[in-house]
């Protein structure tokens, strides 16, 4: 036939279809499972982040380190993506998930190699995804929020570098009861994360971290002349200064003689001190400010045994609300006593040479704040990622009531119920459906892998105990032995792993379902795609 080829896009464009556009996106997306690989479970290693401005950040969590690596490769940020969302979702197991696309999309590519179309591929895939959360959902066991222990161990699981013991319980603690004291019941029961506030101080070392029952606020008293210290508090929580608005002194004054100029000062102390009164008179003993305070207003309320901190953040005056049950008052006429917080204790306190108000002590609290130490930046840092993904999993589960067993034994048990269900359908997509078992088997194999333990060994073993009806049996990595991971308290949210399947399952059928990649000249070269396969 011939005849002149006929040319629909602008010049410069790549553009790569069928099989080789396929194998270039799943080799990319391979390279992002790959870079996360060795950092999986408990004996995982870490990475070394360093930024362009030269901070270092030492951690093993997947979605910190695909967030600080910059890729390019289109494919490859779908994977990334899969560890944001997994990050957001649950604010763990974003290895598993990246891990798990990974390996999805290489088993795919197996079924590609036997000529089975990428449609029934992704039908397939769908169908496992479904099945795998019936089958957690059937594995999962009921935990409410009293049972501490149960939390307790779910933080700790979720807790990697496992070498300081101490560390890691102190911080399970601190997350446990932090989530508890906040949890909201009027709907359900809901966590709000951003309720724990988190005080990052450098100094001493992690396991003198503290949970406050209040708010911690980075300021000082506003003059020294107020009391340091104030037991019993009742705190007024005020957004507007208390000074004279410049503006009224500008438009209606007219100064001309000393007299004048000290009637008018006079004038503008009485309405300072009238102010001042009238917070006494409603019974705080203390005032936090959002807004200035003026050094008249200062005087004043040093004399009454005040203690006020000024320029407070928004944010802060809402978690104190919350904290101290106050209202934020604006206008002072119409406040009263029941508009006012209160604390055990409000406090000037130091740490680590520098000075912050602790607002604690209070009774029922639905803000806290964690005083998070370390003896260096780095090590703060850490066990900030570490804190927030304990906070995240207890969190979770709280909301849920849900948890399974971890260290490998959901994802044996459905990959051995997948292979019973793929057994009972028919169509091409069974073989869809046996691949995504077999994908399943990376995390165990992975866990055995970096524990430094033979994986083929490993995985036989323990679908030895699972076809015995062992649901929970899964990988200890400490002493190489297959146990009840329930039993040994290594267990997780359910979430985390639905989820993990979830955001997997979706990424790899989205790069699956890609045939085509067109991309426009950007006067720049575009990401290197690794060479494809043949035709398709
Ligand atoms: P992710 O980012 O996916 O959470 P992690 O590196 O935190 O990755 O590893 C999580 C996996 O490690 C889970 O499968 C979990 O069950 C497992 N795990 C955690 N602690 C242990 C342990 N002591 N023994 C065996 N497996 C463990
Ligand atoms: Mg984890």
């Amino acid at each position: 036939m011939g005849g002149i080829p006929v040319l629909i896009l602008k010049e410069g464009t790549q553009r790569s279809k069928g099989r080789e556009a396929q194998s270039a996106n799943i080799t990319a997306a391979k390279a992002v499972a790959a870079a996360v690989r060795t950092t999986l479970g408990p004996k995982g290693m870490d990475k070394m982040l360093v930024d362009s401005m030269g901070d270092v950040i030492i951690t093993g969590d997947g979605a910190k380190i695909l967030r600080e690596m910059d890729i390019e490769h289109p494919a490859a940020k779908m994977v990334v993506e899969v560890a944001k969302t997994q990050d957001e979702e649950v604010g763990d197991g974003t290895t598993t998930a990246v891990i798990l696309a990974g390996e999805l999309l290489a088993k795919a590519e197996e079924l590609f190699d036997q000529g089975v179309h990428p449609t029934v591929v992704v039908m397939g895939y769908r169908l496992a995804e479904d099945k795998s959360r019936e089958i957690l959902g059937s594995l999962a066991k009921d935990v409410s929020p009293e049972q501490e222990d149960i939390l307790l161990n779910i933080a700790t699981t979720s807790i990697k570098g496992g070498e300081d013991h101490s560390v890691k319980m102190k911080l399970a603690e601190i997350a446990v009861q932090a989530v508890k004291a906040v949890v909201d019941y009027t709907d359900g029961r809901r966590v709000d994360p951003k309720e724990i506030k988190i005080e990052k101080i450098e100094g001493g070392s992690t396991e003198d971290s503290e949970l406050v029952l209040g708010v911690v606020l980075d300021k000082e008293r506003a003059n020294i002349n107020m009391p340091r210290k104030v037991q019993n508090a009742s705190i007024l929580l005020l957004d507007r200064a208390l000074e004279i608005k410049k503006t009224e002194i500008k438009s209606k004054i007219d100064i001309t003689t000393p007299e004048q100029m000290m009637q008018f000062l006079d004038q503008e102390e009485n309405i300072l001190r009238e102010t001042v009164r009238k917070i006494e008179n409603i019974g705080a003993n203390v005032v936090l400010c959002q807004k200035g305070i003026d050094d008249v207003a200062e005087y004043y309320l040093a004399k009454s045994d005040i203690l006020a901190a000024k320029n407070i953040s928004e944010s802060d005056m809402e978690k104190l609300a919350r904290a101290t049950n106050a209202n934020v008052v604006n206008d002072l006429d119409a406040a009263s006593a029941a508009d006012l917080g209160s604390a055990g204790l409000v406090e000037e306190k130091k740490k680590a040479e520098k000075k912050f108000i602790f607002v604690s002590e209070c009774s029922n609290p639905k803000s806290v704040t964690v005083l998070l130490h370390g003896g260096a930046k780095h090590v703060v840092e850490s066990a900030d990622i570490i804190f927030n993904d304990a906070v995240r999993v207890v969190g979770a589960v709280i909301e849920d009531g849900k948890y399974v067993a971890g260290g490998g034994a959901p994802e044996v048990e459905v990959a051995l119920r997948l292979r019973e269900y793929a057994a009972s359908l028919t169509g091409r997509e069974q073989l869809a459906v046996y691949k995504f078992a077999e994908a399943i088997d990376i995390i165990p194999k992975t866990l055995a892998e970096n524990g430094g333990l033979d994986s083929i060994d490993m995985l036989i073993r323990l679908r030895s105990q699972h076809e015995e009806g062992n649901r929970d049996a899964g990988l200890d990595i400490y002493t190489g032995s297959v146990v009840n991971m329930a039993e040994r308290g290594i267990i997780e949210p359910l979430r985390v792993k639905i989820q993990a399947i979830n955001s997997a399952a979706e990424a790899a059928s989205m790069i699956l379902r890609i045939d085509d990649v067109i991309a426009a000249g950007r006067g720049e070269k575009m990401p290197e795609m690794p060479p494809g396969g043949g035709g398709y």
